[in-house]
């Protein structure tokens, strides 16, 4: 692919719920802080060119040193967040140069797969933003004060996964309408929809799990000797 492609992995977040005093990303499983099995897969995907790594100002001599160095991975850039997520993608996108195809990934998801990740870089190779998703299981309402004002379709509704992945120039345009109007958004492809853009979802894995909870890391804990 003649195309440059580039991940900004977002590993700028606090963990709160998760009620450990040392942010989620950097839990150990098996000796090794889930932030590096997550960049591993980007690491060895052929496609991706360039990674930028986006984490809390506290944390960058400690990615630096502690983990980059110790698990020798070069030609990762790791730059510094902001207070919200939208905050760190917008300073990793502001990182990059004479990139063409840029994914948006969750550092708290190690277990998307390297199809996944190639099917998302050629869907959009082809011109197509692409985000990956999962059919949801359950019943979804809504309610106010826990009582419910309305069922949704079921039939209908995703949950939406990352990588996202985009061309450049739309994802940065997104972003700077969004400042420009101060539009907050929990993910990248909200940024996208506001402007009318189309987005296709590609039908993801239900291991693709965003590691939140406790629960969640003993999932992790079995995915990971799954994996192995
Ligand atoms: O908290 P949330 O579930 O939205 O976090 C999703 C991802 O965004 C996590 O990998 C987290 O580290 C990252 N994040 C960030 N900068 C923030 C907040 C969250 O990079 N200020």
């Amino acid at each position: 692919m003649s195309q440059r492609v580039a991940v900004i992995i977002v590993a700028g977040g606090k963990g709160l719920r998760m009620g450990l005093n040392i942010p989620k990303q950097y839990i150990k499983i098996n000796n090794k802080p889930i932030l590096l099995y997550t960049i591993d897969k980007f690491y060895k995907n052929k496609y991706i060119d360039e990674i930028v790594l986006v984490v809390s100002k506290d944390y960058i001599n400690f990615c630096k040193h502690e983990i980059l160095e110790n698990y020798k991975y070069n030609n990762i850039n790791i730059i510094e967040g902001g207070k919200e997520r939208q905050d760190s993608v917008y300073n990793g996108l502001r990182s990059l140069k004479n990139v063409d195809i840029v994914l948006v990934h969750d550092a708290v998801r190690p277990f998307v797969s390297d199809n996944e990740i190639s099917n998302l870089i050629c869907e959009t190779n082809k011109n197509k933003s692409c985000v990956l998703g999962v059919k949801v299981k359950d019943t979804i309402k809504i309610s106010k004060n826990n009582i419910i004002e309305e069922t949704l379709d079921r039939n209908k509704l995703w949950a939406i996964q990352t990588p996202q992945s985009f061309k450049y120039e739309t994802l940065m345009k997104a972003y700077e309408n969004a400042i420009k109007n101060n539009i907050k958004a929990t993910d990248d492809a909200t940024l996208l929809e506001i402007l009318q853009e189309e987005i296709y979802i590609i039908e993801g894995n239900y291991n693709n799990i965003k590691i939140t909870t406790i629960e969640d890391l003993e999932y992790a804990k079995y995915l990971l000797f799954k994996e192995d």
